[in-house]
């Protein structure tokens, strides 16, 4: 979201032909954007820790590619042990 918003108002033109690349899955609230907005190309660093709504995309024409970096699962993982109640209180748990 901080990243179409740093973006600025871009045409619809612009955002058809962009990639946008996340550190996790793309939640519920992300995935509607990346609909919204018409990105067809999603590059997910990864989805161990979170699986967000990547079937949803790839059903409706966005090529989603998981990279699962192991530098970021780590991170991840460092940050949701340190800091669980924020971590559930992010994804809705
Ligand atoms: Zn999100």
């Amino acid at each position: 979201m901080d990243a179409l918003e740093n973006a600025g108002r871009q045409p619809a033109s612009v955002y058809r032909e962009c990639t946008i690349f996340t550190t996790l899955s793309p939640c519920s609230m992300c995935s509607g954007t990346i609909l919204l907005y018409g990105i067809l190309r999603v590059i997910v660093d990864e989805n161990r820790t979170f699986m967000g709504e990547e079937e949803l995309l790839r059903s409706r024409g966005v090529s989603v590619e998981v990279l699962q970096n192991e530098e970021c699962i780590r991170l991840m993982e460092e940050f949701i042990r340190n800091n669980p109640t924020l971590w559930n209180e992010d994804i809705g748990v």
